[in-house]
C-alpha cells in the first residue's frame, strides 16, 4: 500500500467524521438521559484570583466600525482555534465579529436561524455560525467565552466528561450551552 493511498484513506475518514443534524440531536437526547454521576468532588480549591482582562479593539467584519471589549487575547485565540477544530471534523462553522447594526441586517436577510435575545446588551458581537452541512441555514449564536466553543467541540467529539480545575465536568450538565450555541434542540 503506497503512502499516497494511506493519506487518501485518512482524508476520507476525516471528511466522513461529521454527523447530520438528526444524528446530533439523537446524541443530545442520549446524553440528557445518561445515567452518569461523578463522585462527590468535595469543595474545590479554586483559589485563583481573576485579574481584570485588558481592553481589546475589534473591528466589525462588515462595516469596519471599531469596538472595544475587555477580554484576554488568549481567550480570543482559543475561540478561533476551537472553531478550526470544529471545521476539521467536517462541520461548517465560523466566527465573525459584528456591530449591532450589521448583525440586524444579517438577521433580517432571513438567511440565518437565531434567538435574538442571545445578542442583547453586547458589543462587539462575537457571532458563531454553525451548520452540519451546506444545505442548512446557519444557526447564529453569540459568545465571547472560549469555554462555550469548547463545549460545542466536546459534544461534536462525543467527549462526555473531562477534568477542569481538579473537578470532573459532565457534558450532560452543559446541554443548555450546546443548544444555545448550535441550535440543536432536545425538544426537536
Ligand atoms: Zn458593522
Amino acid at each position: 500500500m503506497s503512502f499516497f493511498y494511506i493519506c487518501t484513506i485518512n482524508l476520507k475518514k476525516q471528511k466522513n467524521m461529521s454527523e447530520s443534524r438528526e444524528e446530533l440531536i439523537k446524541r443530545l437526547k442520549e446524553i440528557a438521559n445518561e445515567e452518569i454521576k461523578v463522585e462527590d468532588n468535595g469543595i474545590s480549591a479554586m483559589c485563583y484570583c481573576p485579574a481584570i482582562p485588558p481592553t481589546l479593539t475589534f473591528k466589525c467584519k462588515e462595516c469596519n466600525k471599531e469596538m472595544k471589549d475587555t477580554m484576554y487575547e488568549s481567550n480570543y485565540k482559543w475561540m478561533h482555534k476551537t472553531i478550526k477544530e470544529i471545521r476539521n471534523l467536517g462541520y461548517d462553522a465560523k466566527i465573525r465579529v459584528l456591530c449591532e447594526e450589521c448583525l440586524i441586517k444579517e438577521i433580517e436577510s432571513g438567511e440565518y436561524i437565531c434567538n435574538i435575545d442571545d445578542f442583547k446588551n453586547r458589543k462587539p458581537l462575537f457571532c458563531f455560525y454553525f451548520r452540519t452541512n451546506k444545505n442548512e441555514k446557519y444557526h447564529l449564536a453569540e459568545s465571547n467565552n472560549s469555554s462555550d466553543y469548547d463545549i460545542v467541540l466536546k459534544f461534536l467529539k462525543d467527549k462526555r466528561k473531562w477534568e477542569e480545575f481538579d473537578r470532573t465536568v459532565l457534558l450532560k450538565d452543559r446541554i443548555y450551552t450546546i443548544e444555545r450555541m448550535t441550535g440543536l434542540k432536545l425538544s426537536e
